[in-house]
């Protein structure tokens, strides 16, 4: 800690981007053809400056924070709270936050994660080591199939392995009658075999009578997990299938923060956690989420919003210090996105996320991008022909 005067918080700024995927992402509740990020950037008295995210999928579709809405939320109610504190006490400041602030989450990670990336280019360190020291230094990274298309599937997913990007693949079903998703889902996996696993995200678009039986077929198929077959307001339904089935099940719309990780433990609704940053709280609270998965005998698996690069960067940050990940991540937002907003792009290689090890969360953004793809960018400025012409 500084010993000469605390750096306080001078300015907290938010805004908007909307950059493009590399192709459309179908989910069971809504295809994606862009990705809005918020973008947070802390401004500290002593120079130093974090940068945080908070991103969700689809508007509302996904959950109940939208990116207008974590924007109003931070520049509404939690930068006034944060106005001339001591910008180092980050646990504190957040204790604050989620007093002042219920719910939330997404908009309250964002502010966490820049705060934490201040705190960490003002001690030297990489967020990892605030959070306790990092275990591994790279993350596996699974992709996910999502152009709906077998083919088209299958064609991305070879190339894939080719490139020794990714032989971890996620494919999102739920959106189609169960028997075409699970006859989907068997093609590929029967065209990749052992190179590669395959796994599906139902995104609660199932009844517990249509997961029993898709399930079932998903299993006998060669699927190693089955991500959220149900809805979370169906807890028991996910306990039931879990403990009626081998292959693993996780929890990922159900576990929204520390107190639903408790009641899903008590309850073994999951077998395996999709641990997600934003959808925690922030990483103190997916820290929390962690250890009560560790205690429970529950497996891990680093979960994504989507994120760009900041987020993304924050969420392997977390995932470096974790006791175990046995699960690997699904940290590949950056990836779908046409456009870089980083000055150096994360490094994605031999099937994994090299963990950032630069002070903070390790990136940097590029601000003249960010500009660029800013919503309220301002429209070219149009000189009037009539003036151009005076004087000529
Ligand atoms: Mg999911």
């Amino acid at each position: 800690m500084q010993t000469g005067g605390a750096a306080r918080i001078d300015r907290v700024e938010t805004l908007i981007v909307d950059i493009p995927t590399i192709r459309a992402h179908h989910l069971s509740m809504h295809t994606m053809r862009s990705q809005t990020l918020v973008l947070v950037r802390v401004f500290c008295s002593d120079g130093t400056v974090g940068v945080g995210e908070g991103t969700t999928i689809g508007g509302l579709s996904y959950g109940e924070e939208s990116p207008e809405g974590i924007k109003l939320t931070i520049d509404t109610y939690i930068a006034p709270l944060l106005i001339g504190a001591d910008a180092s006490r980050v646990a504190a400041l957040m204790d604050g936050v989620r007093h002042a602030v219920k719910g939330n989450r997404f908009a309250r990670c964002a502010v966490e994660t820049a705060l934490l990336d201040a705190l960490g280019h003002r001690l030297g360190l990489p967020v990892s080591e605030l959070l306790g020291g990092r275990r591994r230094d790279a993350l596996e990274v699974a992709w996910t199939l999502a152009s709906g298309d077998t083919a088209q599937d299958i064609e991305e997913a070879e190339a894939m392995l080719a490139a020794r990007r990714h032989r971890i693949f996620k494919l999102k079903i739920g959106k189609r009658e169960v028997g075409a998703d699970v006859k989907h889902v068997a093609a590929i996996k029967a065209a990749l075999g052992d190179r590669a696993s395959v796994r599906v995200d139902v995104n609660m678009a199932w009844s517990e009578h249509q997961a029993r039986r898709g399930i079932a077929a998903l299993e006998a198929a060669g699927v190693d997990l089955v991500e959220q077959p149900v809805s979370r307001d169906h807890p028991r339904a996910l306990t039931r299938l879990t403990q009626r089935f081998d292959v693993a099940i996780m929890a990922d719309e159900s576990l929204q923060g520390p107190g639903e990780a408790m009641e899903l433990a008590r309850t073994r609704a999951a077998g395996v956690f999709a641990l997600k940053i934003a959808q925690s709280g922030g990483l103190f609270d997916a820290q929390r989420v962690a250890a009560i998965a560790d205690a429970a005998g529950i497996e891990l698996y680093g979960g994504t919003m989507l994120e760009g690069g900041v987020g993304t960067a924050a969420a392997a940050q977390l995932c470096a210090a974790l006791p175990a990940l046995a699960w690997g991540t699904e940290l590949f937002g950056p990836l779908l996105l046409v456009e870089e907003i980083l000055a150096t792009p994360l490094t994605y290689r031999d099937f994994a996320l090299v963990v950032p090890a630069t002070p903070g969360i390790g990136v940097v953004l590029d601000m003249d991008r960010v500009d660029f793809f800013r919503r309220d960018r301002p429209a070219p400025r149009l000189v009037p022909v009539a003036r151009q012409t005076a004087g000529a």
